[in-house]
């Protein structure tokens, strides 16, 4: 069976994938304008303020803005996987995130329902706990 391919974290996204291996979702906050955004950059992708964003905890919330079902596999890796649905998510602070659905959603996804942001055990030489969305309890 072959092993999913997992991220290699680099100095923009270690912050994101540290909070991810202790079930915590981070994104990015501008200092200079305030705006929040992910995925992570060096720089705010709103006013492009020379000090970087700074990280913080976000809720985890979001609602469900599209998803599609993936039935051919991207690569050898994900043949055992398929199908299986991706969302993308509003999350309560604005940013989106593409991330796997699970559960009762998955089966019927819904635009608008509301999800949760969880993430898997971590794995791999840099433990990386990949995220996914599942119904809001
Ligand atoms: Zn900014």
């Amino acid at each position: 069976m072959a092993q999913t391919p997992l991220p290699r974290p680099n100095a923009e996204t270690r912050p994101f994938w540290e909070g991810a291996a202790r079930g915590v979702l981070r994104i990015q906050r501008c200092t200079a304008c305030g705006a929040a955004q992910f995925p992570p950059r060096a720089l705010c992708g709103r006013c492009h303020a020379p000090a970087p964003p700074r990280w913080e905890e976000a809720s985890g919330r979001g609602v469900i803005a599209s998803h599609t079902t993936v039935h051919r596999p991207p690569s050898a890796a994900f043949r055992e996987e398929v199908p299986y649905t991706l969302a993308l998510v509003t999350l309560q602070e604005g940013p989106r995130l593409l991330v796997r659905l699970r559960g009762d959603l998955a089966r019927a996804p819904r635009i608008g329902a509301p999800v949760v942001i969880r993430f898997d055990p971590p794995a791999g030489p840099d433990a990386i706990a990949l995220p996914h969305a599942e119904a809001a309890p």
